[in-house]
C-alpha cells in the first residue's frame, strides 16, 4: 500500500464544522500528526497511531510526516480551522523544499472552516466587504512588520481579522495594537472579540475601540475589526457590500 499525506483543517471546534472530506481522510489514516490539542480532537481507534507534538516544532513535525508517508503510512496532519491559515500547510511545503526526495509523494491539502469565518458568521457579516487577516504573533516575524501592516490596513480601510492576538511572550503587544487602531481608526470603530467559537465555551462581544481592553482577548480569541462603514443592526454587526 502506498503512503500519502493529507494536511487537514479540523474547523474551529464543533464536530458539525468538520468537512466530510476531512472525516474520510481521518477514517482512512494510519497516523495522525499535529500539535497536542489538535491531535486530541481525533477519536482514537485500534491501529491508529497518534503523534502529538508541542508548539513551535512545525517543520520537524512536517518532516516526520514526510518520512512516515514515504514508508507507506497514510498520514493526516491536523490543524485547527484551515490548514493554510497560519497553520501546518506552509510548514509541510517548507519541509518538502528541504527534502526533494519526497516531492513525488501523494500530498493533498484539505480545507477547513477558519476561525475568522466561523466568528464572522456568529456576529453577522463583519467581513462582508474587503478585509485582511493578520497574525499578531511575533514568533515568525518582527513586531515592526506587524505594526506596519496594521497601519497599512487601517489606511486602506480594510476590515481586519487578528489571529493569535495575545501571545504569552508579548502580552503588551495587543495593548499596543489597540492604541494604534484607536489612533488610526478612531474610538467609534466596532471590534468583535470571538472566543472559542463553536465550542461550549464560546463567547462573543462587540464593543467600540474606545471601550476595548487588552484583557478581552486571549489565545483562544479571534478579533474582528470593522471598516469605517461597519455597523450594528439589531443584535448583529455587518459591513455593507459597497464602499
Ligand atoms: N489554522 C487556524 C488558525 C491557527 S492560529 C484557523 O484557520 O482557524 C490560532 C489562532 O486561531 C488562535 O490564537 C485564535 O486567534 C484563532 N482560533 C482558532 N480557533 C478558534 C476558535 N474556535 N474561536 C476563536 N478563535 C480561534
Amino acid at each position: 500500500m502506498s503512503g500519502w499525506i493529507a494536511v487537514a483543517g479540523l474547523g474551529p471546534g464543533a464536530e458539525t464544522l468538520v468537512t466530510p472530506e476531512v472525516s474520510v481522510a481521518l477514517a482512512e489514516a494510519t497516523d495522525i500528526v499535529g500539535y497536542i490539542p489538535y491531535v486530541a480532537r481525533v477519536a482514537a481507534r485500534p491501529g491508529l497511531r497518534l503523534h502529538a507534538s508541542d508548539n513551535r516544532v512545525e517543520v520537524e513535525r512536517a518532516r516526520h510526516a514526510l518520512e512516515l508517508a514515504a514508508a507507506g503510512a497514510r498520514v493526516v496532519i491536523v490543524s485547527s480551522g484551515d490548514p493554510g491559515v497560519f497553520a501546518m500547510a506552509s510548514a509541510l511545503f517548507e519541509a518538502l523544499e528541504a527534502a526533494p526526495e519526497h516531492q513525488q509523494l501523494d500530498i493533498r491539502v484539505l480545507p477547513g472552516i477558519t476561525a475568522m469565518l466561523a466568528a464572522a458568521a456568529r456576529a453577522g457579516a463583519p467581513l462582508g466587504h474587503d478585509f485582511c487577516a493578520i497574525n499578531l504573533s511575533d514568533n515568525l516575524k518582527p513586531w515592526a512588520l506587524i505594526e506596519a501592516r496594521l497601519r497599512a490596513a487601517a489606511q486602506a480601510d480594510f476590515a481586519m481579522a487578528f489571529y493569535n492576538p495575545r501571545s504569552r511572550s508579548r502580552p503588551e503587544g495587543f495593548a499596543r495594537v489597540l492604541e494604534l487602531l484607536r489612533e488610526a481608526c478612531g474610538g467609534e470603530r466596532l471590534i468583535t472579540f470571538a472566543r472559542a467559537v463553536s465550542t461550549p465555551e464560546e463567547q462573543l462581544v462587540t464593543v467600540t475601540l474606545a471601550e476595548a481592553t487588552p484583557e478581552m482577548a486571549d489565545m483562544r480569541t479571534v478579533v474582528l475589526v470593522g471598516n469605517s462603514a461597519t455597523r450594528r443592526v439589531g443584535r448583529w454587526v455587518y459591513t455593507p457590500r459597497s464602499a
